[in-house]
């Protein structure tokens, strides 16, 4: 459930015109709601809430701040997986007790900001980033409270570049090595065991690979407590999905709820979930004005203002988004279109034969549920400003980034002096 509806033939978002905002900071740009945000959190907390466990809003999913600051308000953690990450948390006001911090390449100067900032949780992903943490921690006098972050081999069955948790992936420590490195892990000096966590993929569909997951790691939490670790956290990670339009979906929280209740019954641990997209996906829209209708032998092309630099996911995963009109036009013919953008990409395609109202040049069409890796993944690619983001609430709306302008776009080249 979302709030961006139809009043009067109008699309809203909450109750503002997305006419008005179009007129005010111009296309294309991308728009959130508060309330759907605010809502997706609850709903998600909600589902644990005998469980109090610790919800570690995936960053990388949005990192605008206005995005981390409403989530902050709720109580959100921060899951990161880079130093930057944890800046623009820390600036959002997620407090550093509740940021965990996940990736395969974290590097020594990233550790050491994570170190200095004091942050929940390293999740460990391999044993030559162990030795390098355990050496930064132990340099600046520091315990780096760690869990692995285990690779437990499930397909997780989604999109193979959403894929982590396969032993083909790079993601993690192989199960079966997991018991030494943990022996390994509690000798290090500057290093503390606390958990154990895993990330199987995004955009999950079906609950049984969650399930399979979660029941190889309990099965793990067991064996490391016999082998005399203190094991206190169990991170499950993020990846529950979303419905992008009518084809999929997926289970609702309260179902993934009841698979992690089941398979953690008895652990006492605090668990811990890094949720990205079932947070933030569906609270924004990306809108964009038609450029040209353009009529060629066999097809017919909707050249819209918005390209894959600002909006990648149908480049680079195949991604469906519903498009809708902003106006609803009821005489308009519906046609089969092709819908592109204007970067010099072959691949600049979001939606290849699809049926929809015609629009005319100049109108304004949305794309949906694009909150998650939308702004955060854009680029300035064929030197496009980075688009403005809005967000609305209630009645009111106010921009939390604001149109990259031509001169921000060359701010930090230099010209060397033989120039
Ligand atoms: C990307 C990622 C997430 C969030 O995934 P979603 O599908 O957006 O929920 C969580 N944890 C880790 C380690 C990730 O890399």
């Amino acid at each position: 459930m979302d709030h961006f509806t139809y009043k009067n033939s109008a699309l809203f978002a909450e109750e503002v015109a997305i006419t008005e905002i179009a007129k005010a900071v111009g296309t294309p740009f991308y728009c959130y709601s508060t309330a759907t945000l605010v809502r997706h959190f609850r709903v998600f907390k909600e589902a644990f809430a005998d469980l109090n466990p610790l919800i570690c809003y995936a960053v990388k999913a949005n990192s605008t701040l206005g995005i981390l600051k409403t989530l902050a308000n709720e109580g959100s953690g921060a899951d990161v997986v880079s130093a930057g990450e944890i800046h623009a948390s820390l600036a959002a006001g997620i407090m550093p007790e509740k940021i965990v911090f996940s990736g395969v390449g974290k590097t020594h100067d990233e550790m050491v900001y994570a170190l200095s900032k004091d942050i929940f949780q390293f999740n460990v992903e391999s044993e030559s980033e162990l030795l390098l943490l355990s050496d930064a921690a132990h340099t600046l006098n520091k315990i780096a409270s760690i869990a692995l972050r285990v690779n437990p081999d499930i397909a997780p069955d989604t999109h193979a570049k959403i894929s982590t948790g396969q032993k083909e992936s790079k993601f993690g420590v192989p199960i079966k090595d997991a018991i030494a490195l943990y022996a390994k892990a509690a000798k290090l000096p500057g290093i503390k065991v606390q958990g154990v966590s895993v990330h199987i993929g995004s955009q999950l569909t079906n609950l049984a690979p969650f399930a399979s997951a979660f029941t190889r790691i309990v099965k793990l939490v067991k064996e490391l407590r016999k082998n005399g670790h203190e094991i206190t956290t169990l991170d499950l990670g993020g990846g529950l999905g979303i419905p992008y339009g009518n084809q999929e979906a997926p289970p609702l929280p309260v179902a993934y709820a009841e698979i992690v209740k089941s398979a953690t019954k008895g652990i006492n641990c605090q668990l811990i979930f890094e949720p990205g997209r079932l947070l933030v996906g569906n609270a924004g829209i990306l809108v964009t004005k038609v450029i040209y209708v353009k009529h060629s032998d066999e097809r017919i092309f909707v050249i819209v203002d918005a390209g894959m630099n600002d909006l990648v996911r149908p480049a680079l995963y195949d991604a469906y988004h519903d498009i809708i009109p902003v106006h609803v036009n009821p005489d308009a013919p519906t046609e089969l279109v092709d819908i592109v953008g204007p970067v010099c990409e072959t691949g600049d395609i979001f939606a290849t034969g699809r049926l929809l109202k015609l629009p005319k040049e100049g109108d304004l069409l949305a794309f949906r549920t694009a909150g998650a890796y939308g702004a955060s993944m854009a680029s300035t690619y064929n030197a496009r400003p980075l688009i403005a983001e809005i967000m609305v609430n209630g009645s009111n709306y106010a921009t939390l980034r604001h149109r990259q302008t031509y001169d921000e776009l060359i701010h930090r080249d230099k010209l060397p002096d033989w120039l």
